[in-house]
């Protein structure tokens, strides 16, 4: 039950893909015009992901047909929607075969979902994917060549590009840098194996190193904050680290390493000569890069550690519903021949935000070392 408009022969110019991405506290959409490479329009939504995946497809299949009629009302039709998702994710079928961070989505059919509700293409993404492939067209990875993106938040995901695509690997599950295990007889990670990259360089595990190091009574200015949930954050950890607090600067040591380790790892076993870093812990880059770039040079023996690039994410929001748009551009062009605007020629200033929560959006933005 496709859009009529959707099968029709319409001009590029008015063609338009929207971008999804999915996250643990907010979805993010944008509206974007692949012909001239620009996003039109942008949205926030809170995602209360505690109300399980039917409030969530309630609520995002209302935003997404508002979208689509403003799109209309501006001359622009809709044609396809990508969607990228935290998790594993069986890209065949559209479906999020499970989620850490969304509570209750295991096998659910996200892409027929959303298609029967909006009768046009939908192709669902893992979000770190859609992430690294909106970098890799118009952000910090633009000249990258082959990468592997990390991106620490509330875990740490991971993916890899190579000639140009994301390489999904068997089960599509390749990339998943965070369980790569760093530390042999380390803390158990949520997935069961113990000393995963997730439990030294994720956002979750820096707050919990600290309340332990601070139930220890190890001397911190980060004592002074209330004890109570949601008192102590990664951001509050790395402004303590970057005012010279010891114990915060500690914490932040063990990322950068933990980090270098991983992609010393990748670049020896795979050749790959890049890494960039994306997601909430990217706000932290002053406060681990240092550690990073000398655990990198330490690890990198066979090949000059002065070959090795390691850059910080540019498009913040942007990244994830811009990569999850071209992807759905690209797999729709696989399918039906039709267009695949691509290129790495993004050129902003996007369009005007119309966001209704800028809060946390300022992730990413800024020096790359
Ligand atoms: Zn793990």
């Amino acid at each position: 039950m496709l859009d009529s408009r959707a099968g029709e022969e319409l001009d590029r110019e008015s063609q338009a893909v929207i971008g999804v991405d999915i996250g643990g506290t907010h979805i993010k959409i944008a509206l974007v015009d692949p012909s001239q490479k620009r996003v039109l329009r942008r949205d926030r939504l809170k995602t209360s992901a505690d109300r399980g995946p039917d409030a969530i497809l309630t609520v995002l299949t209302t935003a997404l047909a508002e979208l689509r009629l403003q799109a209309r009302k501006n001359g622009f039709f809709v044609v396809a929607v990508g969607v990228g998702c935290a998790g594993l994710i069986d890209l065949a079928r559209g479906v999020v075969l499970t989620s850490p961070n969304l509570p209750g989505w295991v096998n659910i059919p996200l892409g027929q979902r959303l298609e029967q509700a909006l009768g046009i293409p939908v192709f669902v993404e893992n979000d770190v994917d859609s992430i690294c492939y909106g970098e890799y067209l118009f952000g910090a990875g633009r000249d990258l060549g082959d990468f592997i993106g990390i991106a620490p938040g509330t875990g740490v995901g991971g993916c890899l590009i190579v000639n140009g695509k994301v390489w999904e690997g068997q089960g599509y599950s390749a990339g998943e840098i965070g369980h790569t295990t760093i530390q042999p007889d380390g803390d158990r990670c949520l997935c069961g194996n113990h000393g995963c990259l997730e439990t030294l360089a994720s956002a979750s595990w820096l707050v919990r190193r600290a309340e332990e190091r601070l139930s220890k009574g190890i001397s911190s200015n980060l004592s002074q904050v209330p004890d109570r949930p949601g008192g102590l954050d990664a951001e509050l950890i790395y402004r303590a680290a970057m005012h010279g607090d010891k114990m915060a600067q500690g914490l932040f040591h063990l990322v950068g390493r933990s980090l270098a380790i991983a992609i010393a790892n990748v670049v020896n076993l795979l050749g790959i000569r890049s890494a960039l870093i994306a997601g909430g812990m990217a706000n932290g880059w002053d406060a681990f890069v240092g550690s990073l770039h000398a655990e990198l040079e330490r690890r990198l023996t066979m090949i000059p550690y002065t070959d090795v690039r390691v850059v910080k994410a540019q498009l913040g929001d942007d990244a994830g519903a811009l990569g999850s748009a071209y992807l759905a551009c690209s797999r729709e062009a696989l399918k039906t021949g039709n267009w695949c605007p691509s290129g790495n020629s993004f050129s902003p200033p996007m369009a005007t935000a119309t966001s209704s929560d800028e809060s946390d959006g300022k992730e990413g933005r800024g020096n790359d070392k």
